[in-house]
This record gives structure tokens, C-alpha cells and sequence, in this order.
């Protein structure tokens, strides 16, 4: 295997999973000109310039993040440094959720895609304006504020980027326009032949004039616009408008979407994670499919009055729990989902999702040497939400480092939160 000339890297005796391979176990990987060069049970003899001792380290498939916001500078306060989201937490590929419109995806791919190092992909905003503050100016996602025939031609140029297309199904904008939106954004998935991603749960105020809507009937009217392969976000949101009806129980309807029609399932973590309402809905047998981490540029901080119920409840965005992908990883291990599921929503899973499973999500050779280096430390870490639930978690998965394509970079990103001893 290694006769014909050295390796550029060979990451050796660490803990392999991945999925999509069928592979869990001890293997080294190498690595040479940015690709996945060999797999094997042991490569020490083989020649590599760099080794990398992943002794004790779990290696993944370079990590997907769902839901990242990183149109830095464009989009209002959302957009975060991407490298501080991607390759310095050990994340590899990041999309963009709806930062990017069609007016402004040259920005997102000259400016940031091209600058970063992380893989920078998107799902296109189904508005115009895109992915600005909406909370503070919800009038500009209405009917009027979308384009189909628009974002249609220019989805079709950047599929290179452009992986599917984001809208949002909550009671503010209802309390507006209803659902139009949702359908015209599906109307654009559907001549683009790409994924439809909904928000959920309450993100923008209800309209002064009009009376709140029932947060209930927006899941009975939105589930049958959406097809096989569209994805619902925010599942464990503690926000209205979710998976959970005003009655407490899982939208019996949500289970059939999900369960006979092949609706999607993306965590979209998010400052609006509730433990409560994921064991509610883990236990109604809903498995999300990817784990988007949703940070951005609110909700990575803390607010100055932190701790008060009034400072959780005044914004739909600030908390005071840290989280990122990795400890939203680590919060479906502490609630019983089996670490290769979890891994499989980080890398085969959101691979597929985007259709680029024939590249990365897997370390096969001929793939891209995206890899992901985490450590899974175990005793008993405090982890807790918005809502004021705090656990005890056995594990904690933290970032090392990670290669994209070939290249290696150190998990010190300062959105990595800090282990707290529970
Ligand atoms: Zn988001």
C-alpha cells in the first residue's frame, strides 16, 4: 500500500467511525494531494511527511454543520467568522442557512467562500433580502419581499454552492401572510430540484393588528405543502409553533410526515433547545437526521443580565447555556441516542442530505481528507438550556483538530465552550 511513494499524512491509532464505510473500529488513515489516500487497520510502516497521533481521539468524517450563519458583515449581526464556526471547532463543511439571496450569493461565494478555509456551502434564502435581521424587520419576508423566477435562475447557476432553499414557517410571519411564502419557496425547490428547509417555532413578533394565530394549525397547513426530503428544523425548540401542540403531545401528523413521507429532520440547536421537549420527542420515536448547530451572531453571546428569567425571555435569541455543534452532540449521547447515529448526523447523513455524499461524509479513499479529530471525555459535565434544565452528562464531546482537505487546523476557536464540571 505504501510502496508507491510516502503519504503526506497519516493520522494512526485512533478510533474510527464512520457510517457510511460501515467502519468502527481501530484504523489509520493517509492522506496525499488533499484526498483520502488508504484506510487500514495499520499503516505504521507506511512513509508519511506528518504523523498525527490520534492515541485515545475519536476520528470522524470531516464534521457538517446543518445550520451554520456565517455571511459575515452581510447579514446584519447573524453572520459569525466562519473559520471560528468551521475548521477551528473541527468542522469541516458549513451551510449557511438562508444568509445568501439571490441578490447577494456573489457576496457569499467571493467574499467568504473564497477567503475561508472551511467548505462553504448554502441553502439559499427564499427572500430577497436574505438572511438579515428579521426579527427586527419581519415586514421584509412577506409574499412581497420573494422572487421565485428570480432565485430559480440563480439557485441554477451556484449549484455548486447552493444546496437547497430556506424558509420559515412560524406565527409571526402567519400572523401576516399565512403560508404563501412556504409555497412559493417550495415552487423554487421544486423547478431547482433542491431540499426545502423550514424553520419552526416562534422567531418574529405576531403582527400588532391581527389576533395570534393558532400555532397549531401552522403544522396542519404547512406538512402537506412539504415533499420527501424537505427538512424540518428546531425540532426540540421550546418556542410555539413546534413539534409539541398546545396540548403538550407530538403533532400526530408530524409523526406520519416523518415517519411515512420521508420529511427530515434537522436539530438546528440554537439558544432555544429545550431537554424537556427533545425527550419528548425522541420518545415519540422522531430521529433527527443532521444536527445543525444554528450559532450566530446573537445567540453566541451572553447577555449582561444573564441568569434573570426576563433576560431569557426578552429576546427569542440570547441564553446562557454555550453550545455548539460539538455539545449539541454531546447532549444526544446524555439523552441515549448511540454515538455512530450521532456521528452519522455530522457526516454520512448531511452528506447525503446535500447530495455530495460521493465526496465527503466518509473517509474512502478517492474522498476528500476532510476529517474530524474530537475527544470524548468522560465523568460528569454540567450541560443545560435556555429553559433553565441543567444535566449531569457522563460525556463531552470536544473538538481536537481536523483536516480539510489535507490541511490540518487546531480546535481553538473561542466558540468552543469550556468543559463545566457538574
Ligand atoms: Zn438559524
Amino acid at each position: 500500500m505504501a510502496g508507491n511513494g510516502q503519504f503526506d499524512t497519516i493520522i494512526e491509532k485512533g478510533t474510527l467511525i464512520d457510517p457510511a464505510a460501515g467502519r468502527n473500529g481501530r484504523f489509520d488513515i493517509a492522506v496525499k494531494d488533499g484526498k483520502i489516500a488508504a484506510v487500514g487497520a495499520d499503516l505504521s510502516t507506511a512513509q508519511a511527511a506528518r504523523r498525527i497521533d490520534a492515541s485515545g481521539q475519536l476520528v470522524i468524517p470531516g464534521m457538517i454543520d446543518t445550520h451554520a450563519h456565517v455571511y459575515q458583515h452581510v447579514t446584519g449581526k447573524f453572520g459569525l467568522p466562519p473559520d471560528m464556526v468551521g475548521v477551528r471547532s473541527g468542522v469541516t463543511t458549513l451551510i449557511d442557512q438562508g444568509g445568501p439571496s439571490c441578490m447577494t450569493i456573489g457576496g457569499f461565494r467571493h467574499l467568504v467562500g473564497e477567503t475561508a478555509k472551511s467548505r462553504m456551502l448554502c441553502f439559499i434564502s427564499c427572500y430577497l433580502v436574505g438572511g438579515l435581521e428579521g426579527h427586527l424587520y419581519p415586514d421584509l419576508y412577506g409574499p412581497i419581499g420573494v422572487n421565485a423566477e428570480h432565485t430559480i435562475r440563480v439557485a441554477k447557476e451556484n449549484l455548486d454552492i447552493v444546496k437547497g432553499i430556506k424558509a420559515h414557517a412560524e406565527i409571526g410571519g402567519q400572523s401576516r401572510w399565512g403560508l404563501d411564502v412556504i409555497r412559493i419557496g417550495k415552487e423554487i425547490s421544486r423547478e431547482t430540484g433542491l431540499p426545502l428547509y423550514i424553520h419552526l417555532g416562534q422567531l418574529w413578533p405576531t403582527a400588532d393588528s391581527a389576533p395570534i394565530p393558532d400555532a397549531d394549525e401552522l403544522i396542519r397547513e404547512l406538512l402537506p405543502i412539504m415533499e420527501e426530503g424537505d427538512i424540518l428544523a428546531h425540532p426540540f425548540t421550546r418556542h410555539p409553533g413546534g413539534f409539541v401542540s398546545g396540548s403538550g403531545e407530538i403533532h400526530p401528523i408530524l409523526l406520519e410526515a416523518v415517519h411515512q413521507r420521508g420529511l427530515l429532520v434537522d436539530v438546528g440547536h440554537g439558544s432555544h433547545f429545550s431537554f424537556d421537549v427533545a425527550r419528548k420527542v425522541l420518545d415519540a420515536g422522531i430521529m433527527p437526521f443532521t444536527l445543525g448547530a444554528d450559532m450566530h451572531g446573537y445567540n453566541v453571546q451572553v447577555p449582561v443580565n444573564h441568569g434573570s428569567d426576563a433576560a431569557r425571555s426578552e429576546s427569542p435569541f440570547f441564553g446562557v447555556a454555550p453550545f455548539n455543534l460539538t455539545i449539541a452532540m454531546s447532549e444526544l449521547l446524555h439523552l441515549g441516542v448511540p454515538l455512530e447515529d450521532v456521528v452519522a448526523m455530522v457526516s454520512a447523513n448531511p452528506a447525503r442530505l446535500i447530495g455530495m455524499d460521493d465526496r465527503i461524509g466518509s473517509l474512502q479513499p478517492g474522498h476528500e481528507a476532510d476529517v474530524s479529530l474530537l475527544k470524548i471525555e468522560t465523568g460528569r459535565f454540567k450541560l443545560s438550556d435556555n429553559s433553565g434544565v441543567e444535566v449531569a452528562s457522563e460525556r463531552l464531546v470536544r473538538p481536537v483538530s481536523c483536516l480539510r482537505a489535507g490541511e490540518l487546523f487546531q480546535a481553538d476557536s473561542p466558540f468552543i465552550p469550556d468543559a463545566i464540571a457538574a
